[in-house]
């Protein structure tokens, strides 16, 4: 080790100085999160029963690691006399090299991004802990001293490790006897006659109930027994399991209260908010394995890092086989957590052979139906009790990811599809809250094609001059300005038989919606503009496609359009932006007929090519793009201007 470590040679104690950021958490623990302090006690148990997982894993292979203690149990011991509380287990434990890398010198990956994350708000901040893997350091909420006495189920009683701290700065080791496997956190409680709770048998239990209850292993404490001349309950030396004890999953449906399921969830996610929804099933036939899924209800700090692993707990036969499991769900299902649980699988595999299991598969597809159908159940409960808003919170939190699988799952285009929510000219605000069914449902008589708009923003999509004539018409239309909706449209081309196209895209045809008078004075435009057209053509050649008159627009004089066939604007816009090459297919520049300006071009003969690239930059500002000569468009504009004064 290089760190600023001393050692004391007459009895092997070496002091360690916390990593900073380490002393700077250990400082926030201590005096800011006193609100929630129980806490301490779920991340303890909870890392005792992570221990012994790892070591029933480790088992698999080297039956001989569990020798003579066969029977894997934690227990919790309080000693009024001595204030502490001791929680204890017979999992792998550590040797030196791990004690020092998990309990002090070495930052652990989530600690700093838990800085960034802190709010000031004690209550959220305490709710902050443990989501990134800082569970243990909530033991100093409550201890002013710990001691951890540990010894690696492959160690000799000899080479335990002793290590101990006060949480202000520092730690020690030493090498100590240990006679059984496992890990010891004695919790030297603070002096307040508040922290006094810890060390009655009732609340512990009571809170051991409420937090640690799907613990798989059985958590024991002393039983108690009445003394008569002491005239009170005295512990015994018989220890007696307080938990349920068996894994939660595997219990029946009926059996498990909504109160389990969030404590569960709670303990594999590390998440303060309850979950929005969950799913538990057990599938049997060609294969067997439990599904036990969980959506939550806020996004963790990573989403949108798509090589983060995410995902659920894999067992195989109740016995933990890995976290982070990410192939046993699609990518756009990223944010669901939970247990599967399988049958078939072997108990050796690894994240290679996941990749091609065929069982992996079933589960997989299995595993996707079932959040799906969660999904579905949130998103029809509209007249649910209480106003139900849980797939409105859902979307707001998860739709961009959700769309994601529009593109990415094939076999479920059609669910999903039913599952998206957008912005649109129906509401006056830029909450996502209109399916696709929604729309089609109140589509004008005559309209076939169900209407969108991209822009960067939704402000900018709900002001694009390309919704003139929607407005006029009173036709709807989608509005859409997220980056992943660009890619996910290139997969939605119909829904329930209705062609989606955008308003910005191709000619306008409204089939039906256009009326006779429409088309007439489309005609008479054209040949009235005929002039003007050719022109601005000549003088545009090397921007636009083509310019041709339209009567899309109402109250600005001229936009751009993609072909029926090129990439929208926007998309080249994003591609650009990306630093991507994007092929460059030249817009359509369209005129309005009807706007003033235009009107008097038709009487005019000179300045008609400052017109022409006025109203092509016009149009470039207009749906969010930039000029790419900004000082000729200002120097064009003045000089027009000056004409007038
Ligand atoms: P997390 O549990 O999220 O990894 P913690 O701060 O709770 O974070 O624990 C840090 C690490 O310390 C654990 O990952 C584990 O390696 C080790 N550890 C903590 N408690 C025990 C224990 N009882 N037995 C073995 N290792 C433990
Ligand atoms: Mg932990």
């Amino acid at each position: 080790m290089t760190d600023n470590k001393t050692a004391d040679n007459s009895t092997n104690k070496q002091v360690h100085g916390f990593k900073a950021e380490v002393a700077q958490l250990l400082k926030l623990m201590i005096h800011s999160l006193y609100s929630n302090r129980e806490i301490f006690l779920r991340e303890l148990v909870s890392n005792a029963s992570d221990a012994i997982d790892k070591l029933r894993f480790a088992t698999l292979k080297s039956p001989e690691l569990l020798g003579q203690d066969q029977t894997f149990r934690i227990q919790i011991n309080a000693d009024e006399t001595a204030r502490t509380l001791t929680i204890s287990d017979n999992g792998i434990g550590m040797n030196q090299d791990e004690v020092l890398n998990n309990l002090g010198t070495i930052a652990r990956s989530g600690t700093r991004e838990f800085f960034t994350q802190l709010s000031g708000d004690q209550q959220k901040d305490a709710q902050l802990i443990g989501q990134f893997g800082v569970g243990f350091y909530s033991a100093f909420i409550v201890a002013d001293k710990v001691v951890v006495n540990t010894r690696r189920a492959d160690a000799k009683a000899s080479d335990a490790i002793c290590w101990t701290s006060n949480g202000e700065g520092e730690f020690t080791i030493e090498p100590i006897s240990k006679d059984q496997r496992g890990t010891e956190v004695v919790l030297h409680l603070r002096s307040d006659s508040e922290f006094d709770t810890f060390l009655s048998s009732w609340q512990l239990k009571s809170l051991i109930r409420k937090y640690s209850d799907h613990i798989s292993v059985p958590i024991e404490m002393r039983e108690e027994k009445w003394d008569e001349t002491e005239k009170k309950m005295l512990s015994t030396d018989a220890w007696q399991a307080v938990n349920e004890a068996s894994a939660l999953w595997t219990r029946n449906k009926n059996d498990v209260t909504p109160e389990q399921y969030q404590a569960f969830y709670q303990h594999i996610s590390h998440d303060q908010e309850p979950a929005l929804s969950y799913s538990h099933s057990r599938v049997e036939g060609r294969s067997e394995y439990t599904l036990l899924l969980f959506v939550p209800k806020k996004a963790p700090f990573d989403l949108w890092d798509r090589s983060q692993r995410h995902g659920l707990k894999l067992y195989v036969k109740r016995v933990f086989i890995m976290d982070d499991a990410d192939k046993l769900l699609p990518t756009y299902l990223r944010f669901v957590r939970g247990v599967i649980d399988s049958a078939d699988l072997p108990l050796n595999v690894s994240r290679e052979l996941l990749q091609e299991s065929r069982d992996v598969k079933t589960i997989r597809e299995g595993a996707t139906k079932k959040i799906l159908s969660v999904l579905e159940e949130m998103a029809n409960d509209k007249d649910g009790i209480n106003d139900d808003t849980r797939y409105h919170d859902f979307w707001q939190e998860f739709g961009q990811v959700l769309k994601e699988g529009v593109g990415e799952d094939h076999s479920n285009r059609e669910r999903l599809q039913k599952l998206l929510r957008f912005a649109s000219t129906r509401n006056d605000d830029a909450a996502q809250t209109v399916s696709l069914a929604d729309y089609v449902a109140r589509m004008k008589h005559g309209q076939e094609k169900i209407y969108y708009v991209t822009a960067d923003s939704y402000l900018a999509a709900r002001n694009s001059p390309h919704l003139e004539v929607f407005k006029k018409k009173d036709i709807e239309v989608l509005l859409l300005s997220e980056r992943v909706d660009e890619w996910m449209l290139s997969f939605l081309n119909e829904f329930d038989g209705k062609e989606l196209v955008s308003v910005a895209k191709g000619g306008l045809d409204l089939g039906a919606l256009s009326d006779e008078s429409d088309k007439k004075a489309q005609e008479l435009a054209q040949s009235s503009h005929k002039a003007v057209v050719e022109h601005f053509q000549t003088v545009l050649e090397d921007k636009v496609s083509s310019v041709r008159v339209t009567l899309r627009l109402t109250d600005s004089p001229a936009c751009l359009v993609a072909s029926e066939d090129g990439m929208s604007n926007h998309l080249q816009r994003i591609l650009k932006s990306a630093g991507q090459a994007a092929p460059v297919t030249k817009p359509i520049l369209e005129i309005n007929p009807n706007h003033p300006l235009v009107a008097a071009l038709t009487e005019q003969t000179q300045g008609l090519d400052d017109w022409a690239w006025l109203l092509f930059e016009e149009a470039q500002l207009a749906e969010g793009g930039s000029i790419e000569n900004p000082a000729h468009f200002v120097a064009r504009v003045n000089k027009l201007l000056l004409h007038r004064v």
